[in-house]
C-alpha cells in the first residue's frame, strides 16, 4: 500500500537550542533514511501540511496560553527576553537554551499535520496515515511541559469528534512516558478511549499513569493505564495487547484509532528503561494494523519520540513496516541482549491482573 507520510522540513524549527535534549535536527534524520529503505511513490507518498491557526488551536487550548507561547518563543528566537509569567504556563523543561528555533510555529505545524491526517482518514481518502514529529502528549489546555506545547494527539481526537462528527475514537499511546496531557483532556469523556502503555511511573517522568487511574465521572473505565515493568521486552508488550488492548478495542468498536509514540521504549534509549528492540516496533505496528480491522483499517499514526539517534530511524521504519505490511530490511543499530537481570519491581502478569481488576466493571472482555 502507498501510505501518506506527512512531514515538512520546517519541523526542524522545533529546536530548544544547543545543550537542550530536544533539538530540531532530529527531524531530518528519518526522511533521509526512509528514502534509502522504501520506494517513494510505491510504498509511501510525502505530503505537507500548513501550521494550525488560532481557531484550530482553540479546540484544545485556552486563548491566554496560546498568546503567551506565541510571544515568548518569538522573543526567544530573536534572542530577547519576554517579560511574562513563564511559570504559569510552562514547565522548566520547556525553557529554551541559547538561540532556539521558531518553536511555537513548529508546534502549530505539528497540530496542522494531525488535522490533515484526520481529514484524510475521516473522508476515506486513505485508511492509514502517518504524521512525523507529533505525539506531544504531555501538553495540556493551558500548560506546556515535557518539551510539548500543543497536544496534537488530543487535537486529532477532538477534531474527529467535533468536526467530523465521530462518536468513538480510540487513542493508543505506546510512548515510554505516560501521556498525562492527553489523559487530562479525556479523563471524563467516554467517547475517547485512551489506552496508555508506558514505563512504570514510579521510575519516570511524568509520574502518572497508574493502573488505578481509570477516568472519572462518565469517563470511568475509558482511561486504561498499563504501567510496564522496567526493562519490559516484546513478550510483555505482546501479552498486554492480547489480554487487554485487543479485546477492549473490539468491545469499544472505535471508528478511528490514533496511535502515538516513537522509539523511546527501545532498550538503548537514553531517557528511559524499557526493553524493546527494533524488531519489536514492527510487532507494535502489526498489532495496530490487526486491531484497526475493527474500524475498516482506519488508523492515524503520530510518530515522534526517541532520544537515541542511532535507534530512531530504524525503529520508526519498523513501526511503519508493521503498520502497512511492507517488508524492509530491519537492522538493530546497537547491540541489544534480552534483559537478563532482576526482572523488575513487579512482573507483567501481576500488572495485567491489577489493571483488569480496576477495569472489569466497565469491560465485559476483562472479566
Ligand atoms: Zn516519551
Amino acid at each position: 500500500m502507498v501510505i501518506p507520510i506527512i512531514y515538512r522540513e520546517e519541523l526542524r524549527e522545533y529546536d530548544y537550542g544547543l545543550g537542550h535534549p530536544f533539538r530540531g535536527d532530529r527531524y531530518d534524520i528519518f526522511p533521509q533514511f526512509l528514502k534509502k529503505k522504501l520506494v517513494e511513490g510505491q510504498d509511501y507518498q510525502m505530503i505537507i501540511a500548513e501550521p494550525a491557526g488560532d481557531d484550530e488551536l482553540h479546540l484544545i487550548c485556552q486563548h491566554d496560553y496560546i498568546d503567551f507561547c506565541q510571544r515568548y518563543y518569538r522573543a526567544a528566537n530573536l534572542g530577547l527576553d519576554y517579560p511574562g509569567d513563564f511559570n504559569r504556563f510552562l514547565s522548566r523543561d520547556n525553557i529554551p537554551r541559547g538561540r532556539p528555533g521558531k518553536v511555537e510555529e513548529a508546534a502549530r505545524l505539528i497540530v496542522g499535520q494531525a488535522k490533515v491526517a484526520a481529514d484524510l482518514v475521516a473522508t476515506d481518502e486513505s485508511s492509514k496515515v502517518v504524521a512525523l514529529g507529533g505525539g506531544m502528549h504531555h501538553a495540556k489546555g493551558n500548560y506546556g511541559e515535557g518539551f510539548c506545547l500543543y497536544n496534537d494527539v488530543a487535537f486529532c481526537a477532538r477534531y474527529l469528534r467535533q468536526v467530523h462528527g465521530l462518536d468513538r475514537v480510540l487513542v493508543l499511546d505506546t510512548d515510554a512516558h505516560a501521556g498525562n496531557g492527553t489523559a487530562e483532556y479525556f479523563y471524563e469523556d467516554p467517547s475517547v478511549l485512551l489506552i496508555d502503555l508506558h514505563q512504570d511511573p514510579r521510575t519516570l517522568y511524568p509520574g502518572t499513569g497508574f493502573a488505578h487511574q481509570i477516568g472519572s465521572e462518565d469517563g470511568r473505565g475509558f482511561t486504561i493505564n498499563v504501567p510496564m515493568p522496567l526493562f519490559s521486552g516484546e513478550d510483555a508488550y505482546q501479552q498486554v495487547f492480547e489480554e487487554i488492548v485487543r479485546p477492549v478495542a473490539e468491545e469499544f468498536r472505535p471508528q478511528v484509532i490514533i496511535r502515538n509514540g516513537g522509539s523511546d521504549p527501545h532498550t538503548a534509549d537514553e531517557l528511559t528503561n524499557l526493553g524493546l528492540q527494533v524488531k519489536s516496533f514492527r510487532m507494535l505496528g502489526e498489532q495496530v494494523r490487526e486491531m484497526a480491522e475493527v474500524c475498516e483499517g482506519k488508523e492515524i499514526d503520530l510518530i515522534g519520540s526517541g532520544y537515541n539517534r542511532q535507534v530512531l530511524p530504524h525503529a520508526w521504519l519498523a513501526l511503519i513496516c508493521g503498520l502497512t505490511g511492507t517488508d524492509a530490511e530491519l537492522e538493530e543499530p546497537e547491540p541489544t541482549a534480552e534483559w537478563q537481570g532482576e526482572r523488575s519491581f513487579s512482573d507483567i502478569n501481576a500488572i495485567i491482573r491489577i489493571a483488569k481488576d480496576h477495569l472489569k466493571e466497565y469491560w465485559e472482555c476483562l472479566r
